[in-house]
């Protein structure tokens, strides 16, 4: 059985550039290629970062029931399309899904034991100055993706773990933390050595042992701790 890792973030975090750093350390994994109905932007290729599809032709996925989840982000629709999940299955690998909060419980209702990791930006300043530093959005767009990080990291909290993307090197051992100790616990094999230390890395990020270091993020965002996290 495919162990589906789920990863989100608001808009500028840097999760495509951690989930590319993972992908060069981590083997067994498939990235599942989202389907989006919007432009491709920078550098982006059909069928790498996504399939860029129209309107009318992911309305056509959706009502042929191609879709595990979709969405609509930001005016426009993005979707997991099923067959990722069988192909990773068939190959014994692993599944990792970039997808956003909304699609996120989505999964977690069809797949409960889905993994699922948010990547929170140190601060509200660093986001702002990451979105407009990558120079793919205009003026306006950064103002809706800021306004919309907000209500994402609303949501950390239904999250398994929570990583904060400060130190680039740093944040991406500890994502690989995350996928490598779930796999060894899920394995059942007997954990020790440097498994051992792994283990306690990935534990560290646990939602439970967020509480203290999340505070001062959110305060950022003029957000509270949600209660009873
Ligand atoms: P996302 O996929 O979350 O929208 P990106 O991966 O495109 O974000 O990253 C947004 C910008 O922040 C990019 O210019 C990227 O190079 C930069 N960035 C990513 N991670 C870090 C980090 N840890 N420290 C500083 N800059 C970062
Ligand atoms: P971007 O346009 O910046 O690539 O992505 C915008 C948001 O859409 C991100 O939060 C990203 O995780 C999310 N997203 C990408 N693919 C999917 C998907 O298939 N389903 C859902 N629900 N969200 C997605």
């Amino acid at each position: 059985m495919s162990i589906v890792y789920i990863v989100s973030a608001p808009s500028g975090s840097g999760k495509s550039t951690l989930v590319n750093e993972l992908f060069k350390m981590v083997r067994n994994l498939d990235f599942s290629i989202s389907y989006t109905t919007r432009p491709p932007r920078g550098s982006e290729q059909n069928g790498k970062e996504y399939f860029f599809v129209s309107r009318p032709e992911f309305e056509g996925m959706i009502a042929s029931g191609e879709f595990l989840e979709y969405a609509e982000v930001f005016g426009n629709y993005y979707g997991t399309a099923r067959r990722f999940l069988r192909e990773a299955e068939n190959r014994s690998n692993d599944l990792l899904l970039d997808i956003d909060v909304q699609g996120a419980s989505k999964i977690k209702e069809k797949i409960p034991e889905a993994v699922s990791i948010f990547i929170l930006p140190p601060d509200r300043e660093k986001l702002e100055w990451r979105l407009r530093t990558r120079g793919l959005d205009s003026e306006d767009v950064i103002r809706r993706r800021l306004d919309t990080a907000r209500r994402e990291i609303e949501n950390y909290s239904k999250y398994d773990y929570v990583l904060v993307n400060n130190v680039l090197e740093q944040s991406a051992d500890q994502l690989r933390d995350i996928v490598l100790a779930v796999r060894l616990q899920r394995s059942g094999a007997e954990i020790s050595g440097d498994d051992k230390r792994r283990v306690e890395a990935a534990q560290a990020c646990r939602l439970e042992q967020a509480r203290e270091w999340v505070q001062p993020i959110l305060a950022s965002f003029n957000l509270q701790m949600v209660k009873g996290t």
